[in-house]
């Protein structure tokens, strides 16, 4: 099968499109196999692609975490899905059987791992992922934004609805827009009713933000962001900051956030070390919560959200397969509103 690989660890030049690619077989009785429509990028395929520690994989390796497409064969055992059945693929493969597992809670999988960081990715013609990581769409929903979604939307779901349990007319401070995650967890504090307040260093992203409801726009180039929303809410603070940026942002994002705040992250893109003063943690009682992708709970939920059409995300950019050197570059360079998308068949 094509498959969009790499055989060393590097810069984009290690991109390597290949014909010859074994196509996946199923493994157990409970594997789908799906034949992938479009996949989608994220920051973690760069980071792939540079080499995560601890991380190995088996020359040719098939990158991409996100997809859709149509279910071609299926197991023995498989019971939710039929095929030729159009589905979106929850890329975090979780054991199932370990402690955190049983509670429902795959994402702690004590053996958690991601579609083309663990396992072979997405951006091929084929991929095989157990049943638990499929679920049907319905054809209204055209490819670009199924291959788009589950990502980015799942990772923004767990953030502000279970760790940070955002309610209606609250403030949330967004950093980044235009990135998947953020853009979702606009989304999200929209249709709960939350007051977002949304940072770029680009005002043609904070204008496309306003579009899809953003509340507060603030560019970090030509403003104090802290002392704006300081003056802004007259010196309460917000009560929930969304902050994936890391070492270039924790200042500023301790230094909005109001008493009894959350700040939640599921990634650190500028640098993963921070510094935070205690006495501030302690005396405004503020928590600050981690978090990666999603459970199967929470799948479900996100799923029903793009059925109905509620939750659909910004695509910023489709490139045929031969061309995805191009859309790694274009997610290099930050400049995206939104998901860039590879249309694989
Ligand atoms: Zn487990």
């Amino acid at each position: 099968m094509r498959a969009l690989t790499i055989s060393s660890h590097g810069g984009l030049d290690r991109l390597e499109l290949r014909d010859d690619v074994p196509t996946p077989e199923l493994r157990r009785p409970t594997d789908v196999r799906v034949r992938i429509r479009a996949a989608a990028l994220n920051h973690l395929d760069l980071f792939v692609v540079e080499g995560l520690p601890g991380v190995t994989i088996t020359p040719p390796w098939p990158l991409g975490a996100d997809a859709c497409g149509t279910i071609d064969a299926i197991g023995a055992e498989v019971k939710n899905v039929s095929v030729g059945d159009y589905v979106v693929i929850n890329p975090g493969i979780s054991d199932r059987t370990c402690e955190y597992c049983l509670q429902g809670e795959q994402p702690l999988c004590v053996k958690f791992g991601i579609l083309g960081e663990h396992v072979p990715g997405t951006i091929a013609e084929h991929v095989v992922v157990p049943e638990a990581n499929v679920r049907v769409v319905p054809t209204t929903v055209s490819h670009e934004p199924a291959a788009a979604f589950t990502l980015a939307t799942l990772t923004a779901w767990r953030m502000i609805v279970t760790r940070a349990r955002v309610q209606p007319g609250e403030d949330v401070l967004i950093w980044g827009i235009g990135g998947g995650v953020a853009l979702a967890a606009l989304q999200i504090c929209r249709d709960i009713g939350a007051r977002t307040w949304v940072v770029s260093s680009s005002d043609d992203k904070l204008r496309r933000a306003t579009e899809l409801g953003a509340t507060e726009t603030l560019n970090r180039n030509t403003v104090d962001v802290a002392r704006v929303v300081r003056d802004r809410t007259k010196k309460r603070g917000v009560d929930v900051v969304v902050d994936n940026v890391g070492a270039a942002t924790w200042k500023q994002s301790l230094l909005t956030l109001g008493k009894r705040g959350r700040l939640v992250t599921c990634g650190g893109t500028s640098g993963p070390i921070v510094e935070t003063d205690v006495r501030r943690l302690f005396w405004n009682q503020w928590s600050l919560l981690g978090s990666t992708m999603g459970n199967d709970a929470e799948f479900d939920a996100i799923v029903a959200e793009l059925r109905a059409e509620r939750l659909v995300p910004p695509v910023d950019s489709v490139f045929p397969l031969d061309d995805s050197r191009a859309a790694f570059e274009r997610l290099a360079a930050g400049e995206q509103f939104g998901k860039v998308v590879i249309r694989v068949s």
